[in-house]
């Protein structure tokens, strides 16, 4: 099937005889058994779910692989995923992330004894010098947040293999629509899908899939033992969210190509970061392994004061956290995605406190660049003290 089709058949309901289109919501936390030795498919809630085993179902197609697993935030899938490793295993992390990733790793993870080296992951002989004898992973993201920089995929996937390395990669930029990283040979593959595969920001979860089945049975051994599962209202939501999945992708990515040249037309802004843009560092390599450039760019105004004079002056892209919404999100990295980063790891990544990141909604790009222009303006005529 193509995805188009996947993505409104993918993960059929589990048949109850009654031809429900919309999966029903099954809520019983417990399943009475008929025998004290031969239990049925479902025992108890946080083992499995009969919603939650639908979308489980679902994001394992679409991202071609074996097993998938819904947990109860991005963070739960992450963390969850990390518990595959041992006190005293290395992992290799890009180095441009996710915030909440960083603290996990160089707070909880590094206190629980698993080392973490980040290197750009863009450079492929650097990652391969940081291998030690004790790593077992390579984890990155691609594009990466919030500089989106590119990693070639099937290099890095690849190279750990040949090392015996798990690859770990965070697809929540690309979502399946735009990137397969299992097919570009990665292990796992992780989502917040809070952001585009939820899409409304009506919803917290996550999900991870694994590419053979022996390693998503280890995962589904954390999952259950663990207990971030993700609640059966939720895996509903995220169902119902994943239907229109291409459509709202395909929309949000089209006003974001449009607005990132406008933007990297203006002289009012130092730089702008998108992988549709020509120039973009690693953009040959993206085309190669993503069907697009996608609906998140981040840019730099002239200075902080600016930026933060822009933000306050913006009315329709709302000032928030998260991404990959039907309405254009705008955040600011310094104190939002990146905040639990120190600000010098921000700069050395070149994260300035100039920057702002922009996911691209569904509004008109003509409301979204009118709004933008003249908050342009505005932090050009009054930077903030
Ligand atoms: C938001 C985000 C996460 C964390 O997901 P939550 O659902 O907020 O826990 C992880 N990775 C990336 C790239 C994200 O944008």
């Amino acid at each position: 099937m193509d995805f188009q089709t996947l993505l409104i058949h993918g993960g059929e309901n589990p048949d109850d005889g009654l031809g429900d289109l919309a999966p029903p919501i099954h809520v019983s936390s417990t399943y009475a058994q008929a025998d004290p030795e031969r239990f049925g498919p479902y025992t108890y809630a946080r083992s499995g779910n009969p919603t939650r085993t639908a979308l489980e179902a679902a994001i394992a197609a679409l991202e071609g692989g074996a097993r998938g697993l819904a947990f109860a935030s991005g963070m739960a899938a992450i963390a969850s995923t990390l518990l595959l490793f041992a006190p005293g295993d290395h992992l290799i992390v890009c180095r441009d992330l996710y915030g909440g990733a960083y603290r996990v790793l160089t707070g909880l993870f590094a206190r629980w004894g698993l080392e973490t080296s980040f290197v750009d992951t863009a450079d492929l002989a650097a990652v391969a010098r940081a291998v030690t004898p004790h790593t077992r992973a390579v984890y990155v993201e691609s594009p990466s947040n919030p500089l989106l920089a590119i990693t070639d995929l099937a290099a890095v996937a690849g190279l750990a293999k040949a090392k015996g390395l798990t690859s770990i990669v965070d697809n929540t930029f690309m979502t399946p629509y735009l990137q397969r990283p299992l097919a570009l040979g990665f292990d796992i593959v992780v989502h917040s899908a809070t952001k585009f595969l939820g899409g409304h920001s009506d919803l917290v979860a996550g999900l991870a899939v694994t590419a053979d089945a022996a390693l998503g049975l280890r995962l589904a051994g954390i999952q259950n033992a663990f207990g971030a599962v993700l609640p059966p209202l939720d895996s509903w939501l995220l169902l119902r969210g994943l239907r229109t999945l291409a459509v709202r992708l395909a929309a949000e990515q089209a006003t974001a190509g449009e607005l990132a040249a406008w933007l990297a037309g203006r002289d009012d802004l130092a730089r702008v970061h998108y992988p549709g843009l020509a120039g973009h560092p690693g953009q040959d390599i993206h085309r190669a392994q993503a069907d697009g450039p996608g609906a998140v760019l981040s840019f730099e105004l002239q200075s902080p004061a600016a930026a933060k004079a822009f933000m306050r002056a913006l009315t329709l892209p709302k000032l928030a956290v998260s991404l990959g919404g039907v309405e254009s999100i705008l955040s600011y990295p310094a104190t939002m995605s990146h905040a639990a980063m120190p600000a010098a790891e921000r700069a050395a990544r070149g994260i300035s406190d100039a920057l702002v990141r922009l996911s691209v909604g569904l509004e008109s790009a003509a409301d979204l660049k009118a709004d933008l222009d003249r908050a342009l303006a505005a932090a050009r005529a009054r930077p903030a003290p």
